[in-house]
């Protein structure tokens, strides 16, 4: 298995050659799909990996979250190491869908702390942070997060015998 410094390696090499190769065949004039995509594929290499399911060793995804990693400790408790959280469409689903849950907890709890009607936004936080992103932003991050998940699956998947070449 890769180590997290190899896995983000791996990942950022193929985010460079992409970003790379958008300059060379000409960005198109919305700029919002790759940019979408390159921050979908940081998350997905620096926050949120397969490798979260790791129990009794600090991953460098664990370390990047600091004190709010304790967030992924149930899930780490209920998959364990390379399970569901190491399959190509139901792992990135499922991180997404956990972590999506933990923010519409939060949300909930602010609401019902602050007595802030459903249908209004929350007054204290800007108004940038009050409305969520368009859809197309959040797809496009999706579909950089996944790569991000995919390349470090395959590197997993990489014999040791090779790795040592
Ligand atoms: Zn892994």
């Amino acid at each position: 298995m890769p180590s997290g410094r190899t896995h983000s390696l791996i990942n950022f090499s193929v985010l460079g050659a992409g970003m790379m190769l958008w300059q060379v065949l000409g960005r198109p004039a919305d700029d919002t799909p790759g940019l979408s995509v390159a921050a979908g594929m940081i998350i997905g290499t620096v926050w949120i990996t397969p490798d979260l399911d790791m129990r009794g060793v600090k991953v460098d995804a664990q370390r990047a979250w600091g004190p709010l990693g304790a967030v992924w400790s149930p899930l780490r408790m209920l998959s364990k190491h390379r399970g569901v959280s190491h399959t190509y469409l139901r792992g990135p689903l499922l991180r997404v869908a956990y972590l999506a849950a933990i923010a519409a907890l939060l949300l909930l709890l602010v609401r019902l702390c602050t007595g802030t009607p459903w249908n209004s936004p929350l007054p204290s936080l800007p108004v940038h942070l009050s409305t969520a992103p368009p859809v197309k932003v959040l797809l496009w991050s999706y579909c950089g997060y996944h790569a991000a998940q995919v390349l470090h699956l395959i590197a997993d998947r990489i014999p040791l015998s090779f790795k040592r070449l």
